[in-house]
């Protein structure tokens, strides 16, 4: 749940389409689209400050309808979220971050702790992978 939740900090830190992902207890590893260098340092500094801000994170619902009305909504090219239901659900971290999402999160940015980017890696041409691993 820490990482998870970290991954949609990730998001909000790194405002790249996110096309691939993979959570487990030990790290959490994101490769983002993009050829923009990106610095360790401010990375770490960008997610301690939102851990540090202790924002909220929240569940909430939208219709499938509304959901299309705002494709930006949809951070992840590999994960189409479920839209069976007709609703969606959407994961808000105050003033961070909002993205549909079915997974597990903690209750605030604060009980994320203390994480850090373990790596960089330039995976393909066109794709940056991050390796988050606790501080
Ligand atoms: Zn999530």
């Amino acid at each position: 749940m820490r990482f998870h939740t970290a991954s949609h900090l990730m998001c909000a830190v790194l405002p790249y389409l996110v096309d691939g992902c993979s959570i487990t207890a030990d790290y959490a590893r994101l490769d983002f689209v993009t050829n923009d260098p990106l610095s360790r340092e401010d990375i770490d500094g960008r997610l301690a400050a939102l851990v540090a801000a202790s924002k909220s994170v929240s569940a909430e619902t939208i219709t499938v309808e509304a959901l299309m009305a705002n494709p930006e909504l949809i951070r992840t090219m590999s994960v189409n979220p479920p839209m069976g239901t007709g609703h969606i659900r959407l994961i808000r971290i105050e003033d961070v971050d909002l993205q549909p999402c079915g997974g597990t999160h903690v209750a605030c940015t604060a009980e994320v702790g203390a994480i850090r980017v373990a790596k960089i890696e330039k995976k393909t041409a066109r794709t940056r992978r991050v390796v988050l691993g606790f501080a």
